[in-house]
């Protein structure tokens, strides 16, 4: 039997062990406490550097990747579209102009990868920009499927004449439309102008069966079974 003074001691021995372990949960052991850490050196993120991300673009383009790329993208659209050829149908495929079917890189590199809208006026009245090679195919082979054609593009309709020259010197021929963005046009985003333009061939019957561009502003608003995205790290039309 346990004596009243036994039971005392134990009593003391269990407050005592009570008190000891709230001290230790209202302040851990200074080992289960992180060490502060001396505050790092400023993270050093690189400051952007825009000649040599100039330098970059030209390197891209140079090396053949752009090229490669180019052609990669376009294989795929021909693929795509030699498995949806159906003559029972009224079929087209849409390209844009500018960096889908003729390359104006001499102007692009030329300006630094700047818009300047006099120059770039001059170089598209020369006429003289080349053929992107597999679009020229896609093109021909669409042609030679009974697949019709349509060009969509923001070039304005006052650049009509030397956009069409442009074209059929580059190798593009029998094209079977050639849709420019009126010169009174307000409509702020590409991407609205050619869906509508798109929406109108639909209505005339034809089944988009693919739409290659540059932008995704040539691709988004629907009006096309499939959409093809093109390599353009050079500018951006929204
Ligand atoms: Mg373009």
């Amino acid at each position: 039997m346990m004596t009243s003074r036994r039971r005392s001691i134990w009593l003391l021995v269990l407050l005592a062990g009570l008190l000891v372990a709230s001290e230790l949960t209202a302040h851990p052991h200074p080992s289960a406490v992180l060490t502060p850490v001396a505050p790092a050196e400023p993270c050093a993120e690189p400051v952007p550097d825009l000649p040599a991300l100039k330098d970059q673009l030209v390197a891209y383009h140079d090396s053949g990747r752009y090229a490669d790329d180019l052609r990669a993208v376009v294989a795929r659209a021909r693929a795509y579209l030699e498995a949806h050829l159906d003559p029972a149908r009224k079929q087209a495929i849409v390209l844009d102009v500018d960096e889908t079917s003729l390359s104006n890189w001499p102007e692009i590199v030329g300006v630094r990868f700047g818009y300047e809208r006099a120059s770039w006026n001059r170089w598209v009245e020369r006429a003289e920009a080349l053929a992107i090679g597999p679009t020229l195919e896609l093109y021909n082979f669409a042609k030679a499927n009974g697949v019709a054609v349509f060009f969509i593009t923001g070039r304005r309709e006052h650049q009509r004449a030397a956009t069409a020259r442009n074209l059929a010197a580059a190798g593009y021929a029998d094209w079977d439309g050639l849709t420019l963005k009126p010169d009174d046009s307000d409509v702020a985003f590409a991407a609205i102008y050619k869906a509508a333009a798109r929406k109108r061939l639909v209505e005339q019957g034809y089944q988009i069966v693919l739409t290659l561009g540059d932008q995704q502003s040539d691709l988004s608003g629907g009006f096309a079974d499939a959409t093809f995205k093109l390599p353009n790290p050079f500018y951006r039309v929204p």
